[in-house]
């Protein structure tokens, strides 16, 4: 009799549970027999892969026998990678061995797992297969956990709605129970399938391009292996996205500092010749671009620059003569500027443009109008011989501080 045991006086449990998905179930008849026992071990949520009868189905709701409220809220798929997309942790029941390195458990250890996962607001989800031929390879590659139910060797084998009930009330008893527990408040939550299939996706292009799936025939298996080593880590959402920034870096080499790009020398070298000829008919007001410029020259170090700032902030000689990097000065930009010495020292480049050559006579003017020593060093020097750059550099500033200042 459809709805026995069906008591509408009691509340319908209905406490949050992992999430049930069919892999492309064969037989309406079995959906129904499902929800019928998820409603009676207070799971509510379905989700459905491909049903080979297509949906609604008819025999489902005959089978369901009064659980309508599972088959109503069922879910469509069409693929298990989108059906728990939104899972962080996902167990694939099946009777077969599968060969991968994961750990195998049965139902009550399966319901041990979940439950704690739940109860900290994860979305976790047990995956049930086909019929006739369970779960693909790739499917259960998805998988954190394998669930396997001890049976009679011989006949091992579950109806599929069967294999349904028995995990279904271990998760009953125990979520019942005060053994569950909500886990210590964690610094990241579980990464989703869908972020870890998307670093999954980068990866294994990645790993393409360097034609790293050798022999071609091995490829499905060597994917499903690497994939399990990521799965066995299980990983935070952070830590998915450090390992996807790691590899993306390493794929295409380093895009630059967090905030904003750097350039190569070539481009530096460039960028500092427009400025010069920006700078050229800049008035005093328009000081902002000439800020931001300075900022992005401070990011884009000459090699003469990087070499020689490293010295000279390393050097105790140095110490306390408040040198900054790209420092902005009217309308011109010092490479390296002390205000309290009011000093500006230059490096030329040996291929500088024109345009900087050009302006190099007027600015030296503009700085000793204002009281600035200019002191230019070439940058073939610096990349030479630091060591003696700074040699000859040091008593020469000395004598500057001792140069009174108005
Ligand atoms: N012939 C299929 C069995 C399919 S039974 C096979 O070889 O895999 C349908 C589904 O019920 C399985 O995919 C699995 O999800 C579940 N199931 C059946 N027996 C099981 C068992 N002993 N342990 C765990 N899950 C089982």
């Amino acid at each position: 009799m459809p709805g026995a045991g069906t008591d509408k006086t009691k509340r319908w449990i209905e406490r949050p549970g992992p999430v049930v998905v069919l892999v492309e179930p064969q037989m309406g008849e079995n959906i129904g027999a499902a929800a019928r026992a998820m409603a009676n071990f207070g799971l509510g949520r379905l989700r459905l892969v491909k049903p080979k009868q297509g949906w609604p189905n008819e025999k489902a709701v005959v089978m369901a026998a009064g659980a309508t409220r599972v088959l109503d809220g069922a879910q469509l798929f069409e693929t298990l990678e989108e059906a728990v997309a939104d899972c962080s942790f996902v167990l694939a029941t099946t009777a077969r061995h599968h060969d991968q390195l994961k750990p195998i458990i049965d139902a009550q250890q399966a319901a041990a797992e979940v439950a704690p996962r739940v109860a900290a607001g994860d979305t976790v989800a047990l995956v049930f297969g086909r019929e006739r031929n369970g779960l693909e390879n790739h499917e259960v590659g998805l998988a954190d956990r394998i669930v396997t139910l001890p049976v009679n060797p011989a006949f091992a084998s579950l109806n599929l709605a069967q294999a349904v009930i028995v995990v279904a009330y271990e998760w009953f008893k125990l979520a019942g129970s005060d053994a569950v527990r909500e886990d210590e408040p964690r610094r990241s939550p579980p990464v989703g399938k869908q972020q870890l299939g998307a670093f999954f996706r980068d990866l294994e292009r990645e790993l393409e391009k360097v034609e790293f799936f050798r022999p071609a025939e091995k490829r499905e298996t060597m994917v499903i292996n690497l994939r399990n080593i990521f799965t066995r880590m299980e990983l935070t959402q952070q830590d998915t996205r450090t390992l996807h920034g790691v590899i993306m870096a390493l794929a295409n080499g380093r895009k630059g500092p967090a905030r904003g790009g750097t350039l190569d020398p070539q481009a530096a070298e460039e960028l500092r010749g427009l400025i010069a000829d920006h700078s050229a008919g800049q008035i005093a007001q328009e000081r902002a671009p000439i800020k931001g410029l300075a900022r992005l020259l401070r990011r884009n170090p000459t090699e003469a620059e990087r070499i020689f700032w490293s010295a000279l902030t390393g050097d105790r000689r140095f110490a306390g003569l408040a040198f900054k990097r790209q420092v902005p000065l009217g309308p011109h930009i010092g490479d390296l500027v002390s205000i309290p010495l009011r000093c500006v020292i230059e490096i030329v480049q040996t291929n500088e443009p024109d345009i900087t050559r050009e302006q190099r006579p007027a600015r030296h003017q503009w700085l000793a109008e204002r009281n600035y020593r200019v002191i230019t060093i070439a940058a073939a020097e610096v990349e030479n011989d630091v060591g003696k750059v700074l040699d000859d550099l040091a008593p020469r500033l000395v004598a500057a501080d001792e140069v009174p200042r108005d």
